[in-house]
């Protein structure tokens, strides 16, 4: 068979080498429309074959620049602005979040610069305090010559919210869980009060994923992750996404990713998307062992304390289970002693490797008070829970069995010795 009876061509006979794929799988085409369950859209959304070769698997497209039929007739024009990796790795965000439209960046803290340059100079954002530290250093050393200030507060009481809206206030910034002391915030009740007073709220949904929640559904907004994490899955892409259904916020932030220019490669959407199928499966096993592991340390009689949405025992249990559908795969615990003992714990486990990240398959350990959250000043350190003694966890999905004896290995070592 000729293969050029197989490739589309346009209207001179040329092949045609582009994937019009987005358009037959983006979140107006059937695949998403259909009220499909989660898994199905994680593998079709934004994944059908490539029209061009029937290749099952849509092509990476490295081509910078694309072939326009006349000048203005083209599907995608210039790499930066569109291509036809990213389109697809955007539809099927979209798809999971349950949005009209996705957006993919170069990382998380590319995402958070270019929703926050969606403000005019003069705004007021309002945001957790417990935000992630790349997030609370670009809204506090960043953002001010961007002329916009921040106030940052509790938001365990969501009522704190009115008293520090402002007249020139635009946005609320939300992480739930937040890292590492995986607090929640209640997102409809923060969404409630938000709107009332016209200012739109961004969920920053790293720690769950959709497949545990999805926060536009719960009167969000604008969602934001760095997929990094879960969504990718594999520590090995740095990059962010967005979700949006307000069509004037998804074209002020589709103008800002082509006019800032922090978008992700297409090979590192290639690969996002290819973690994304097995988002569902990753993620109910991540929470499995999870729980498990939350559970044997808070048995353990060399911890002091374990924090887990999962278990009764965190605050927050109630409106976990209310808000989410799983509750994720981080667990932080205080071991019995100081940052020595922690340290020897970290030095001693043979699963969870020592390193900072977190949402990959396999499990990884830290010590938030002198890694990730080592910039933040001792009382802030303090107020937010973050002790000298306090791990996080990231569980893989390795086997339960083997991790919870890894951990239990290593605690005995690490405490004995204090
Ligand atoms: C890692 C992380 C970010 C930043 O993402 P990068 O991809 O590292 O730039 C933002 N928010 C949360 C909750 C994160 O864990």
């Amino acid at each position: 068979m000729s293969p050029a009876n197989n490739i589309a061509t346009d209207a001179n006979g040329v092949p045609i080498a582009i994937s019009p794929s987005r358009f037959v799988s983006s979140h107006t085409g059937p695949i998403t429309d259909a009220g499909y369950g989660f898994g199905t859209l994680a593998i079709h959304a934004g994944a059908s074959p490539d029209p061009a070769t029937g290749a099952v698997i849509p092509p990476l497209s490295l081509s910078t620049t694309f072939k326009q039929r006349a000048v203005g007739d083209f599907v995608y024009e210039y790499s930066r602005s569109d291509n036809p990796n990213r389109a697809n790795l955007e539809a099927a965000i979209a798809a999971l979040e349950h949005a009209k439209h996705g957006f993919a960046f170069s990382s998380g803290s590319a995402t958070t610069a270019t929703v926050l340059n969606t403000l005019q100079p003069g705004s007021h954002v309002i945001s957790v305090n417990d935000v992630y530290g790349g997030t609370h250093r670009y809204l506090n050393k960043v953002a001010g010559s961007l002329g916009i200030e921040t106030t940052f507060v509790d938001l365990a009481n969501v009522n704190n919210l009115r008293d520090v809206v402002r007249e020139n206030t635009r946005l609320v910034w939300i992480e739930t869980p937040t890292n590492p002391t995986l607090r929640l915030v209640d997102i409809t009740a923060v969404s409630d009060i938000a709107h009332e007073a016209g200012l739109f709220v961004v969920v920053d949904n790293t720690f769950l994923s959709p497949y545990f929640q999805n926060p536009l559904d719960l009167g969000a907004d604008l969602v934001v992750h760095s997929a990094t994490k879960y969504i990718n899955g594999h520590s090995d892409v740095v990059m962010g996404v967005a979700a949006t259904n307000n069509d004037a916020l998804a074209s002020k932030i589709r103008f800002l990713q082509n006019a800032i220019g922090a978008v992700p490669s297409p090979f590192d959407c290639y690969q996002a998307q290819r973690g994304i199928k097995t988002l569902h499966l990753r993620m109910r096993q991540h929470a499995i062992n999870a729980q498990r592991v939350a559970e044997f340390l808070e048995r353990s009689e060399y911890v002091d304390s374990v924090v887990y949405p999962g278990l009764e025992s965190h605050p927050q249990h109630e409106l976990a289970k209310r808000q989410m559908r799983g509750f994720g795969g981080m667990v932080s615990f205080r071991i019995k002693g100081n940052t020595h003992t922690a340290d020897r714990f970290l030095q001693r486990t043979r699963l969870f490797t020592l390193a900072e990240s977190l949402g990959g398959v396999e499990s990884l350990a830290e010590l938030p008070a002198r890694m990730t959250h080592a910039g933040l000043a001792p009382e802030e350190r303090n107020e937010l829970g973050i002790t000298e003694n306090l791990i996080r966890l990231s569980v893989g999905v390795e086997d339960a069995d083997d991790l919870i004896a890894d951990i239990a290995h290593a605690l005995e070592s690490a405490v004995s010795e204090n």
